[in-house]
Order: structure tokens, then sequence, then C-alpha cells
């Protein structure tokens, strides 16, 4: 039995989508830009995911942008709205975000910053949930917010509803929902967003394909040059496979959510109650009743962090630590730290993450493995 219990990684390509990547691949080779008969099949199945994605996102065709996943998408946001910003305006934009938000939104604004933009950022709570009223009252106007739907290592939902209403209409809305999709239901606000981010291998599309989705009439600036597709914004040839393949895995997760977060619900809570017969001392940094389903952050007292994920992997437990592993020292996760964990908490969390086939069986032997690595590691620290 193994325990690939790191969905927020990414999870396996689902039947129906890998079916539709290769029925296209097969059926439609052509480059969907060329003007004879295989380059109009392949430009048909094109504009038939995207139709299809639109009608799950309920916006219209020309709003979904097909992109290399979601570190692409958020980037070109967030980088195009700043190009296009100062082009119209003259000024450089104002952002507003938080430490909670991944490398990829962080990064480009990061980057905006040391050119001159300014980045105001919200406190976070301890489950690295963003604190709107750390805002309140507005002093400033911000021409651009940035704010995840969820949280990839500790699953809270954040308040994406009261973020918007303290902006004017007037400025830029950015949901970065990759983690959100398929977890929990669709919400209104997602519809309100200027733009809005989504990733294929979060939710059963194969790896290498996004989605981002802008309103209708908004401006932004490509940021690769290159040929005119999809009307400049994103140049470069697209794929109809993984954009079919994307449309279906997207289509489908949509339709299962409340299934699959009843499900969730029930094997955290089992995870939970077997992990809590050792009595080892554990903080749960995933928010009762307001994070998703399938999402737990552990940190565990009392053990030293450095050795945890090889120790799990030995046993076949394949988690994370939520923040990259370079050279086979894990590094701590600077939103648990920003959420005020310190350097040590945040080096002995583990983020635990089902899919949407992980069984009873896998979660209590992956439970008790858990178990027996913590209690090696506790006595090595008592010791
Ligand atoms: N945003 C969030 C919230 C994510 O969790 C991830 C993936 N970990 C990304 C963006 C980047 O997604 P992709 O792998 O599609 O580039």
């Amino acid at each position: 039995m193994n325990f690939p219990f790191d969905a927020n990684a990414g999870v396996a390509a689902r039947k129906e989508a890998l079916d539709a990547f290769l029925e296209i691949e097969r059926n439609a080779p052509g480059n969907p830009a060329s003007l004879h008969r295989s380059g109009q099949r392949a430009q048909g199945a094109l504009e038939k995911a995207r139709a299809l994605v639109a009608a799950t996102l309920d916006c219209s065709p020309s709003a979904i942008y097909f992109t290399s996943g979601a570190t692409e998408a958020n980037n070109l946001a967030i980088l195009g709205f700043a190009r296009s910003f100062l082009r119209l305006e003259g000024r450089p934009p104002s952002f507003l975000s938080s430490l909670a938000e991944h490398p990829s939104c962080l990064g480009p604004l990061r980057f905006l910053q040391q050119e001159g933009c300014s980045l105001q950022l919200f406190d976070l709570d301890k489950h690295a949930k963003v604190l709107p009223e750390s805002r309140l009252p507005a002093q400033d106007t911000f021409d651009f917010a940035a704010t995840q739907w969820v949280n990839n290592e500790t699953g809270v939902i954040q308040p994406i509803r009261q973020i918007k209403a303290l902006l004017p209409d007037s400025s830029w809305f950015h949901v970065d929902a990759a983690q959100g999709v398929g977890k929990i239901q669709l919400v209104s606000t997602l519809q309100q967003s200027t733009s809005l981010v989504l990733s294929g291998h979060k939710f059963g599309a194969p790896k290498g394909v996004g989605v981002l989705r802008l309103q209708d009439h908004v401006l932004l600036d490509p940021i690769f040059a290159g040929g005119g597709h999809q009307e400049g914004i994103r140049p470069g040839t697209e794929s109809p496979a993984l954009a079919m393949a994307f449309a279906v895995a997207l289509d489908l997760a949509v339709k299962e959510q409340s299934t699959i977060e009843n499900h969730w619900h029930i094997l955290t809570q089992l995870f939970i109650s077997k992990l809590s017969e050792s009595f080892r001392p554990f903080f749960n940094h995933a928010p009762a009743g307001e994070g998703v389903a399938n999402t737990l952050n552990l940190t565990f007292k009392h053990v030293d962090g450095r050795m945890l994920l090889p120790a799990c992997d030995a046993e076949g437990l394949e988690l994370s630590m939520g923040s990259a592993c370079r050279s086979g020292a894990p590094q701590p996760s600077p939103v648990l730290i920003a959420a005020g964990r310190t350097t040590d908490e945040a080096k002995a969390s583990l983020r635990i993450s089902f899919d949407w086939n992980t069984t009873t069986e896998q979660v209590i032997e992956g439970a008790k493995r858990l178990n027996t690595v913590l209690g090696r590691l506790y006595n090595v620290a008592k010791g």
C-alpha cells in the first residue's frame, strides 16, 4: 500500500482527462493556427474546450486564456497589468496582497516592488488566513489586489468577499484559485474577480495546463512576444489536447465536489483521531470549519524537523513540508512563519493532503506509520 498524501502539490490525471487528451492528439493533431483542414480541426477542438471551461466558470469563452499553469497565469496577470497600467496612467501601480500567497504571485509582486511599485500586505492569523481588518480603514486606494482563494499549505479559505469589499470598483481584483477548485463550491465573488487563475494538475488534468480568466474589456499587456495567438495576450501555439483534458477534468471536479468534500471530512477526522491515539502533542494549522476538507497541516512538538520528511518517505508516506526542499535540507515554510510559527516549529510541520482516490484503509495505515515515525523521532529528540 502506498500513501500519496500530497494532493495539494498535484494529483494524477484522471482517466476521462487522459482519454480526451489522447483522442484529440490522435484525431486533431494539427496546429490550431494553420488555415488548412487539419489546422481547423485542431482549432475546433480548442474552441470546444474553451467553451466548456467558460460554461463551467459561467463566463464568455473569450474570457478564457490557456496557459502552461497557474505560475504563468499569475505572472501574466500581475506583470501584464503593471505594464499596461504604467503605459496608460504614466505612474507605477500600487498593490495589496499578503505573505500567504504562492511564490508565483508574491514573486512578481516583489519584483515590481523593486521596480518602484508600492506593495502593502495584509496581516495573517495563525492559520495563514488574511485579516482584512488589518487594512481598515483603507487609507490607501490600491490599483491591484492579489489574493489566493485557498492557501496551499494550511488549506485555509481566504475571505475573498471581504477583501473585494475593501476595494474601490476601479481596483483590479486578482484571485489565484489554484487550490480551491474541486475542493469547495464555486462562489460568486470569483465571478466578480477581474482575473482568476486555475491550475489543471490540482484537479485531475495533466500537468502543464492552466487558465487565466479575464473580465471582458480589461486591458492587459502580454509578457512575452510572439504570434497573435489568444489575441496576442498569451502568444504561443496552444495545445487543444491539453485544453480539452483541462476542460473535462474541471467539469468533473466541479460536479463531484460536494460528494468528495464529505468523503474528505471523514478521512481527515479519522486521520486526526488515529494520530491522537499516540498522545504525542501536535498543533493543527488547518482551521476547523474554515479550511478545505482535504488538507491537514500539523506541527509536532519535540520533534526534530530535519529528519521528518526523509523518515516519512522511508515509510512510504508522501507528504510535504509546504515549501521546496533544497539539496535535501528542508526549508521552513515562509507562510507558517508569517502565521506566527517559530523556525523550529515550521520545520517540524507536515502538510497532509488527500486526493480524489484516497481510501479509508490508506488513512488508517498511513496514520499508523506516521505514529511510528514520530515515535522514533520523538525518542531521538528526547534522548
Ligand atoms: N498558486 C497556488 C495557490 C498553488 O498552490 C500553486 C501550485 N502549488 C500555484 C499557484 C502554481 O501552480 P502551477 O503548478 O500550475 O504553476
